[in-house]
């Protein structure tokens, strides 16, 4: 299978390098133009779990893969939740009618992004555990292991989902084909919902953020406003189930010394953070369905507040 990366980031380096690995035609696309030359220079490099991998993979600017007339079966979106509508417009002249699109962007809403471009029954949609982090251009952390939930968002497109489901298990991905990839989305979301938003204003890890008195009610009232408005849209959380989970990272031994990827993002690097497609959506779709959500817009202004006091980009 053909396949570009959009967006070969942190998590754009792991999944290509490991579909790369396996024998897949990849290629990459961003715009970091030091990332480029890097990776032409001297390959892809990664910490795979302590051993060394280089990956001779092609890497394309969007205006270069716009010109070079290249043509893939799947485009794997990676980009920041806030970049995805820019990448596609920026790389249309890749997509046609036989163009599939698997989104493993973390948020909510990127259905209505992507359909902007991409027929639905060519839209895969996933959600994973693996990780990955870059330690400079053209150098990728992968450690640990992870899975990837996926499924077609709608009934016409499950034949071409379950032969990516095919080529994700044959680069080791650990692939599960999902009867209810839409509800793993919603309960997601509500753990970057709760942990991304609140440990970055209160500057603290998940642990520390688990300890505090307040952070029962915090939790509990944003899942709520998650709940209600995931009801609109056909899905029912299992709310309980989903602040048990979320309260089960705030241990050291699970993810409790861990700063939530917005933490990293806004506090660390100054990036602007993925707020809009998580509590920002919610307060969106509260607004167009008459649910109140005032936890999610306040949390949503206070890191807008915060990007632009640390004149995030
Ligand atoms: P990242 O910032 O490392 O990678 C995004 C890449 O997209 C960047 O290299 C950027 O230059 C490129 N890009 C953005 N807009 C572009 C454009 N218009 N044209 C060309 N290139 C463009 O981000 P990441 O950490 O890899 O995260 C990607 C997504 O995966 C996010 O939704 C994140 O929440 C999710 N995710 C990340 C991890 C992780 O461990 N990093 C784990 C699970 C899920």
């Amino acid at each position: 299978m053909k396949i570009a990366i959009a967006g070969a980031g942190a998590m754009g380096s792991r999944i290509g390098l490991m579909l790369h690995e396996a024998g897949n035609e990849v290629l990459l696309i961003d715009r970091w133009e030091a990332h480029i030359e890097a990776i032409r220079e001297h390959g892809l490099i990664a910490d795979f779990n302590g051993k060394e991998i280089v990956a001779h993979l092609p890497i394309y600017s969007p205006e270069e893969i716009t010109q070079s007339g290249e043509q893939v079966d799947l485009i794997i979106a990676l980009t920041k939740s806030n970049q995805l509508d820019g990448m596609f417009q920026a790389i249309q002249s890749l997509i046609n009618e036989q163009t599939h699109v698997f989104c493993l962007l973390n948020g909510l809403g990127h259905d209505d992004t992507l359909a902007k471009y991409v027929p639905k029954q060519n839209i895969i949609f996933g959600i994973t555990t693996w990780t990955a982090g870059l330690s400079g251009p053209g150098k990728a952390k992968l450690q640990g292991t992870g899975e990837i939930e996926m499924e077609n968002i709608v009934p016409a497109g499950k034949e071409f989902a379950l032969q990516v489901l095919a080529v994700f298990q044959q680069a080791g991905l650990n692939p599960t084909y999902s009867t209810n990839v839409k509800y793993s989305i919603w309960r997601k979301a509500c753990v970057n919902g709760t942990l991304n938003g609140l440990c970055t204003i209160l500057d603290c890890n998940i642990n520390q953020f688990g300890s505090l008195p307040v952070a029962k009610n915090l939790v509990e009232t944003i899942v709520s406003e998650f709940a209600a408005v995931a009801k609109q849209e056909g899905t029912n959380l299992d709310q309980a189930e989903v602040i048990t989970h979320i309260e089960s990272t705030y241990s050291k031994t699970t993810q409790g010394l861990h700063y939530p990827s917005m933490y990293q993002d806004l506090i660390k690097s100054r990036r602007t953070t993925e707020i809009d497609y998580i509590n920002g959506a919610v307060w969106r779709k509260g607004q167009k369905y008459g649910i109140a959500t005032p936890y999610c817009a306040f949390l949503t202004q206070l890191i807008h507040g915060k990007e632009a006091l640390l004149q995030a980009k």
